[in-house]
């Protein structure tokens, strides 16, 4: 059963400061989870995880994680500020980003990013915007057709936008080669939110018997290759996790078996996870409003789809805990309904929970990860806060939420722009 980090009392009280909806933060968890993922890869003598900004991009956070040694994994010009404005630099950042805009490779470049370059026509591009090529510089990979584990087909590869073809990553490596990289790292995401155990072995198998072709092929020296995301989390209650020290044995094995006879003992690993670092410590808190009886039993709650969309853009599982009634019967089917003009904009469909009374708070979990940060201003919905909760039990607010102000900031060429203070204060808004 899923346990919210929380209770209704405790939530209680953070509302009377913070009206609902907000996201919270377990920092004990992130803490905790984060040291249990260095300690899985600590036989590795370069490993670094590069915290995958996009999942939860919250500088205070993003702190938290840097405290415990992560870099961090941008693809976006903010996502590489965010990281420089709280002190990462050089090697701390790692810029995997796909159809990168110029401004974007130099900004990377002139921060001593590792730049990850997502197709072979980058190599081009880069040169022609910054110049020349960096000594450091990593390929990204994409095997093609379906990446198949024993349970089954994980993901589809061939279908995927991202990375360069195994013919195209040999040319790179030769071109950048004689460009005058030194240091090359090979990165591949194959699958997402994988609850196994073996994908990240898998993964590190395969692209550990490619570096010693590459080695072996091109004169490449291999520094590091990155894992990159795609471990998951257990979204439904009754699915087992991932392991993370049995994952980190895993790609042990298989870094004893291919890269150390090859005499390749020196290669760093690095991962990109997002979801797994932060997911389960992160949850959305919503209030239930209203209550509808129609063909079906609805409950309308104070958040929507804007607030976290995975549900209504993937039909994704979040777990539901209504705070207060963790063990009475789950008697009671409701579809749990945001206000947006979507009908899609449902948390819930057809979800067994207990008798929600108006004013009982919902916690929807494993929100911390491609949660917030998926957030949109649909309907004019404006962005909730985020809060985190230290471990010593108190609460800090990490963001304010969004106010009309903001939504209207980018109006500040038009009259309008000054209209809102007026309505704002004639109004009593
Ligand atoms: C999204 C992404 C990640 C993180 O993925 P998770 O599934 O959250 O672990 C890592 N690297 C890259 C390049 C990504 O696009």
């Amino acid at each position: 059963m899923k346990k919210p980090f929380v209770t209704k009392q405790q939530i209680e009280e953070i509302a009377s400061s913070y009206p609902t909806p907000f996201y919270i933060y377990d920092e004990k968890g992130i803490i905790e989870n984060a040291r249990a993922v260095h300690e899985a890869f600590s036989w590795n003598k370069g490993y670094r995880e590069y915290f995958a900004v996009k999942a939860t991009p919250n500088p205070r956070l993003m702190e938290i994680l840097m405290a415990q040694g992560c870099g961090f994994d941008c693809s976006s010009m903010t996502e590489l500020m965010l990281s420089r404005a709280i002190g990462a630099q050089g090697s701390d950042i790692m810029f995997s980003s796909n159809d990168t805009p110029p401004e974007e490779f130099a900004y990377a470049d002139k921060i001593g990013a590792i730049i990850n370059l997502d197709d072979f026509t980058h190599i081009e591009f880069l040169e022609e915007t910054i110049g020349r090529i960096p000594e450091t510089i990593s390929c990204r990979y994409n095997p093609g057709g379906v990446f198949q584990m024993s349970n089954g087909i994980m993901d589809n590869p061939g279908d995927s936008k991202y990375g360069m073809t195994k013919d195209q990553l040999f040319d790179a490596f030769r071109i950048l080669k004689d460009k005058g990289a030194k240091n090359f790292g090979i990165h591949a995401f194959l699958a997402s939110n994988t609850v196994t155990n073996e994908y990240y072995p898998q993964l590190a198998g395969q692209l550990f018997e490619l570096a010693v072709e590459l080695k072996e092929k091109t004169g490449a020296h291999i520094s590091f290759i990155n894992l990159s995301g795609g471990v998951g989390i257990p979204y439904l209650p009754d699915q087992k996790g991932n392991d993370i020290k049995l994952i980190g044995e895993g790609v042990k094995a298989e870094y004893e078996r291919v890269l150390v006879p090859a005499g390749m003992d020196d290669v760093a690993i690095f991962t990109e996870m997002g979801r797994f670092m932060m997911a389960p410590y992160g949850a959305l808190v919503t209030k239930a409003i209203h209550e509808k009886h129609i063909y079906k039993e609805y409950i309308g709650v104070d958040a929507c789809a804007v607030n976290l969309m995975r549900p209504a853009m993937y039909g994704a599982y979040h777990h539901i805990t209504v705070l207060g009634k963790e063990d009475a019967p789950q008697d009671h089917v409701y579809d749990v309904t945001g206000s947006l003009c979507e009908n899609n904009d449902k948390f819930a469909i057809e979800r067994h929970l207990p008798k929600i009374d108006m004013g009982d708070y919902l916690f929807i979990h494993d929100a911390g990860a491609h949660g917030f940060s998926m957030g949109y201003n649909y309907n004019g919905k404006l962005k909730s806060a985020e809060l985190l909760l230290k471990e010593d039990g108190s609460v800090e607010c990490i963001r304010r939420a969004e106010t009309e102000r903001d939504y209207f900031a980018t109006f500040d060429s038009l009259p309008v722009y000054d209209r809102l203070e007026e309505i704002m204060d004639s109004e009593g808004v």
